[in-house]
């Protein structure tokens, strides 16, 4: 009887652990965030904070690895517009955090969140010359903490170079920043 119990325990063990801990890599576990807030109010600035905690936690989880490497589209692993990567290419593009302008593999997403304020539906935006995200208050203020992750991690995803459609099409939802913005607020919301 006793030997039984040993013996699960021991399946048990190698069975569980490979999937909390050994299927990701450090840089995952190691990943930071450095962004920096230009003249927000302190509950918007609280906001960023908590989204960025989430956003760790999310690129330190087995699942968001997971995610990531099992995305799809129409029946074949990859993303839109992937920049002629991987999806385990993309991964590790995230953990390395290597952004066209600060291009060291600082495993750090490197940022500046500015507000502004449009009555439009444009939640934010980014140009490629600029170190900065923009976000648009409308939709800032009312957004929770786990909404901002998505916000922060499409335009982020601009800034290691993945663009989209300027358009909506089905196949945008598809790209590297809709696609991985989705999963992460997905995944956002368990924390
Ligand atoms: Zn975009």
């Amino acid at each position: 009887m006793l030997k039984k119990i040993r013996a699960n325990t021991f399946v048990a063990t190698t069975v569980l652990a490979p999937v909390t801990y050994a299927s990701v890599p450090t840089l995952a576990l190691t990943w930071d965030t450095n962004v920096n807030t230009v003249s927000m109010t302190s509950s918007q600035e609280a906001k960023i904070q908590r989204a960025e905690e989430k956003i760790k936690a999310v690129v330190a989880s087995s699942t968001f690895r997971s995610r990531v490497l099992n995305h799809t589209y129409r029946g074949v692993k990859k993303f839109v517009d992937n920049n002629g990567l991987t999806n385990s290419q993309i991964y590790y593009k995230i953990l390395y955090a290597a952004e066209k302008l600060q291009p060291s593999k600082n495993n750090t997403m490197d940022m500046g969140i500015k507000t502004y304020y449009e009555n439009s539906n444009t939640v934010g935006w980014t140009s490629t010359g600029s170190t900065y995200i923009n976000m648009n208050t409308k939709f800032l203020n009312n957004y929770t903490s786990t909404n901002v992750t998505r916000n922060m991690m499409h335009e982020w995803l601009h800034k290691l170079g993945f663009s989209h459609a300027v358009s909506y099409s089905t196949s945008r939802d598809y790209s590297v920043p809709y696609g991985i913005g989705r999963i992460m607020e997905e995944l956002a919301a368990n924390y």
